[in-house]
């Protein structure tokens, strides 16, 4: 029970040192327009089939030449043109660096500085334009033009895929590649949800969790989320006997990439997290809400012991818990067919006083009756 106590406390206040914000930023276009053809964090992308694969950023849809701001007061830290070999993909890139007033810790590094990227531009505005000269630490006020949006670069449609990353510019690939740069001595991927410096407290009703079985052995949490404060950041799950005790948590967070290996870019790209799959809704602007779910199993040592839990999942945004469900779930023993065998389909059963009963638990794992 001990280690289950650490593990839970080790959580708490991973997550509660990087809930935002914590710098302030202005929107990188005109607040108005700031509406999200892509959010940050696991998506299906729709212009590949809808393929899994976590986004670093996030995607603004635009107009041609519609000014992208910079979001704070900073400097170019470089502008690269379409076909660049830092960023071949990217089309034209600005990167602007930002101080950071009060330094935080992420993944045991003090932040003091951020980076701001722009990609896929269709022109560049006058700072980037002497940065690309080369001049060096050119200023850049805020608000001032970054550039004009375009579909550069590997890009299908007119938007500002826009990113920000903390302390280090170089992505976890680079710096699993180049162990040796400077900028790769950080060992975890540095992006960021801007949402998250972004947005003021956000309204938690007009966020939703909901907690079913799902199948025989799994739970499925489904969260859905308004479009204009996509700061969805997982799901916390605690398992308690009746008495409060605590007997099992996990959490999975995008920004602290707690359940995935932040060392790890396949881990990172990848929807089964171990016991638990992570299952975002296709999205679009066109969406009036942004769904996710999670399917997950508990352990089967959270019954050694019990015959009734209590499982409850809080719906994380890079704010806080700001939802919760609860499911009474129970082991019972299951009748055995006159073979002496577990029937081949046990079902789920939800009795008068709402408790849900795991019928086979007792013939897998040997809980209590
Ligand atoms: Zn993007």
């Amino acid at each position: 029970m001990k280690w289950t106590l650490m593990l839970a406390l080790a959580q708490c206040c991973l997550a509660l040192a990087f809930q935002g914000p914590h710098f302030q930023v202005s929107s990188p276009v005109d607040p108005g327009a700031l509406v999200l053809s892509s959010p940050f964090g696991p998506r299906l992308k729709a212009s590949e089939n809808f393929r899994y694969d976590f986004h670093r950023g996030i995607d603004i849809p635009g107009d041609l030449e519609q000014p992208t701001y910079a979001v704070a007061a900073g400097t170019i830290y470089n502008a690269y043109p379409d076909g660049s070999p830092n960023y071949p993909s990217s089309g034209n890139v600005v990167v602007v660096e930002h101080a950071v007033a009060q330094p935080f810790l992420f993944h045991g590094f003090m932040v003091d500085h951020y980076y701001a990227l722009y990609l896929h531009l269709n022109s560049f505005g006058p700072a980037a334009t002497l940065a690309l000269g080369g001049a060096l630490d050119v200023p850049i006020a805020e608000g001032e033009l970054v550039g004009g949006m375009g579909q550069t670069g590997d890009s299908t449609f007119t938007h500002l895929h826009f990113e920000i990353r903390l302390q280090t510019l170089c992505s976890l690939p680079f710096q699993l590649a180049n162990p040796l740069l400077q900028c790769a001595q950080y060992g975890f991927d540095p992006h960021v949800n801007f949402l998250t410096e972004y947005l003021d407290p956000v309204d938690p009703n007009l966020f939703s969790i909901n907690l079913e079985p799902d199948g025989i052995t799994d739970f499925r949490a489904s969260i859905t989320a308004p479009p204009e404060a996509l700061i969805v950041d997982g799901l916390s799950i605690e398992v308690e006997t009746l008495s409060g005790d605590p007997v099992y948590e996990r959490q999975v967070s995008f920004e602290n990439r707690t359940s995935f290996d932040p060392s790890s870019v396949a881990s990172l790209d990848d929807p089964d997290l171990g016991g638990l799959l992570v299952l975002p809704a296709a999205f679009s602007t066109a969406n009036d809400a942004y769904q996710i779910d999670y399917s997950f199993h508990l352990p089967p040592e959270v019954w050694v012991g019990q015959s009734q839990l209590v499982l409850r999942c809080n719906l994380l945004t890079t704010q806080g818990i700001i939802q919760s469900a609860e499911l009474n779930i129970a082991c019972v023993a299951i009748p055995l067919d006159s073979w002496n065998r577990v029937p081949e389909e046990p079902e789920w059963d939800v009795d008068g006083n709402g408790i849900v009963s795991l019928l086979d638990y007792v013939a897998m794992f040997g809980c209590l009756p």
